[in-house]
């Protein structure tokens, strides 16, 4: 499960809730490429 923003980190405003959010995407799409790539190997 991935989360950003102020429910992980209260103390942080909006740029810091924004880049963290941002990077959670990058992270996500990461994840399911390797995951892809890992199927496709084990097919
Ligand atoms: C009074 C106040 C003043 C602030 N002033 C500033 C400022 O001047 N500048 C600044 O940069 N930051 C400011 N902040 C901080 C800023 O509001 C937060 O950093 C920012 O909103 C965090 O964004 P977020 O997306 O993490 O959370 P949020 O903006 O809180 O978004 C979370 C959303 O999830 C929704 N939600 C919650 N539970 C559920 C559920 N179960 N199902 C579906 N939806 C749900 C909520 O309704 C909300 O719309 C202020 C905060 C407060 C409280």
């Amino acid at each position: 499960m991935w989360a950003a923003g102020n429910v992980v980190f209260p103390a942080g405003q909006v740029i810091v809730a924004a880049s963290a959010g941002s990077m959670a995407a990058a992270m996500i799409n990461a994840d399911l490429i390797e995951e892809d790539v890992a199927r496709k190997l084990a097919a």
